[in-house]
């Protein structure tokens, strides 16, 4: 393929990635905008493995044909509920990958670049590799805690902030150690550029590590923003302008969903990024005030009585709803109530479930109509007014102490106040406590009632009360 055609094919593949995000900022267009992004990752490939630059085959369509089946079974064989951890590897894969190509830059055949070009080529591999280290074991770390593998608990080292600043700095000196300086095989010396990967490595640990359980969401988009820069770095360093772009295209679109998840859980952004910035130095924070009282059980028969007797409902989907899979009959009973003439909507906190939207894209599975499914800012003060909230599998995002407790770790967090309405009813397995960690005082409310149980299981025995 002529290099002419492989740039037309890259500004294509582009315009197809840019016409994909703005298709995938709406529910109704994100099947559309989906299947541009796949159009447009389909003449990338095919784009630059015909371009001359690739002389051999073999190996090239052995790794594609390994790497497509990989990724393919993956695809195929994972939950929902396990998709946060999936992206997260996925990321640690692109920022490794930017190490590499920094490493291989390097060392591979000189490029022929002399003065002022070879300064700037240094400087791009040397910030590929530090953003590439950091992506790297901030991703890994990222999958550990959505994993479960390590505790989600921050982890607050004293004086984590002097680390942090004196281990970048380091990686300052080292870079003035290496960009313009002649080293044996006439590129630059190698040690720094392995220094500057170890340090960014233990930097990445660092950041993520100190992050808590509550302020993951914006960790995830903040990795998946990294892993853009990650990948537009490796862009600069191959001269490849459409690895650039994209890699711009996914660090800045993840950049504006961190501060978006930021806004929407009142968290200022440079404290989360800088991993817990102004909680105690050397302590967790304190796990909320422990609740007082007694839970008031219910039955799945009497639950059915108060919901024929309402006439407006709210659902508030949570995690457990996920891990359950209770969006299908959620949504018979959905029918059945409308057919009887009451209103039900469905309420989406922003950091519901484990992945931005993952709520969203459950019920839009199930086939739940789009108009009534609303964001927390346009239901929240509709609660007064509300017969019965049903909570199915959601814990932190109905917590009152995020409201009215300084003590707890999500304090300053917006939440559904789902408490506000006559009845509100939870549907939970036991009495363990969310992502956070946190007791929640809303099971301990005078309007509360606890439907205990796995929430498809009590559900299905919902929807046959109701039924009969
Ligand atoms: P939570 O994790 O706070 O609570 C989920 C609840 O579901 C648990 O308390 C659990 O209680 C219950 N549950 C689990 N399995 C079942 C089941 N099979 N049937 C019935 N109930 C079940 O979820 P929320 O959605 O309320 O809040 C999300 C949390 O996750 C927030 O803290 C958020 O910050 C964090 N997070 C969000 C991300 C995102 O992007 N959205 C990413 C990473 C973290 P029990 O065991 O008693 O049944």
């Amino acid at each position: 393929m002529p290099v002419s055609l492989v740039t037309v094919s890259y500004i294509l593949a582009g315009l197809l990635f840019i016409v994909s995000l703005g298709g995938l900022s709406a529910q109704t267009t994100a099947r559309r905008g989906n299947l541009y992004g796949i159009l447009g990752m389909l003449l990338a490939v095919l784009a630059t493995v015909l371009a001359p630059q690739v002389t051999s085959y073999g190996l090239l369509i052995g790794m594609l044909v390994v790497g497509g089946a990989i990724g393919a079974v993956l695809a195929a064989r994972v939950e929902m509920t396990a998709m946060p951890q999936l992206v997260a590897i996925l990321h640690s894969f692109v920022g490794a990958a930017a190490v590499l190509v920094g490493f291989a830059s390097l060392l591979g055949p000189s490029t022929g670049l002399a003065g002022a070009e070879a300064r700037i080529h240094e400087v791009e591999i040397f910030i590929g590799v530090f953003i590439g280290a950091v992506t790297f074991t901030g991703s890994v770390i990222a999958f550990g805690k959505l994993q479960g593998v390590i505790a989600s608990k921050p982890l607050l080292l004293p004086g984590r902030h002097v680390l942090n600043l004196g281990m970048i700095a380091t990686c300052i000196v080292l870079a003035m150690q290496f960009v313009g300086v002649e080293g044996p095989g006439g590129h630059p010396p190698v040690m720094p550029l392995v220094l500057c990967a170890g340090l960014a490595a233990l930097v990445g640990i660092h950041l993520v590590m100190a992050i808590g359980g509550a302020d993951m969401p914006v960790v995830v988009s903040m990795l998946n923003s990294y892993s853009g820069w990650a990948a537009s770095a490796a862009g600069f360093m191959l001269a490849n302008d459409l690895l650039i772009i994209t890699g711009a295209l996914v660090g800045s679109s993840g950049a504006i969903l961190s501060y978006i998840m930021c806004a929407a859980m009142n968290r200022s952004f440079l404290s989360v990024i800088l991993g817990g910035f102004g909680a105690a130095e050397g302590a967790a924070p304190a796990a909320g005030a422990a609740p007082q009282g007694e839970v008031v059980a219910i039955t799945a028969a009497d639950t059915a009585d108060l919901l024929r007797q309402a006439s407006r409902v709210i659902i508030v989907p949570g995690y457990g709803m996920a891990v359950a899979q209770a969006q299908y009959p959620l949504y018979e009973i959905t029918k059945l109530l409308r057919e009887r003439g009451v209103e039900v909507r469905f309420a989406i906190h922003p950091v519901a479930g484990r992945l931005p939207g993952h709520m969203n894209v459950l019920l839009a599975e199930a086939k739940v109509p789009y108009d009534i499914v609303l964001e927390m800012d346009e239901i929240n003060d509709d609660f007064p007014e509300t017969d019965v909230v049903i909570v199915i599998g959601a814990n932190d995002i109905v917590n009152p102490g995020a409201l009215d407790d300084p003590s707890s770790p999500i304090y300053g967090m917006p939440v559904l106040e789902v408490w506000k309405a006559r009845t509100s009813i939870v549907l939970k397995r036991g009495m363990a406590s969310g992502y956070a960690g946190v007791e929640n005082p809303l099971f301990y409310l005078g309007n509360t009632r606890m439907l205990f149980g796995d929430a498809k299981k009590t559900v299905d025995a919902l929807l046959a009360a109701l039924r009969d």
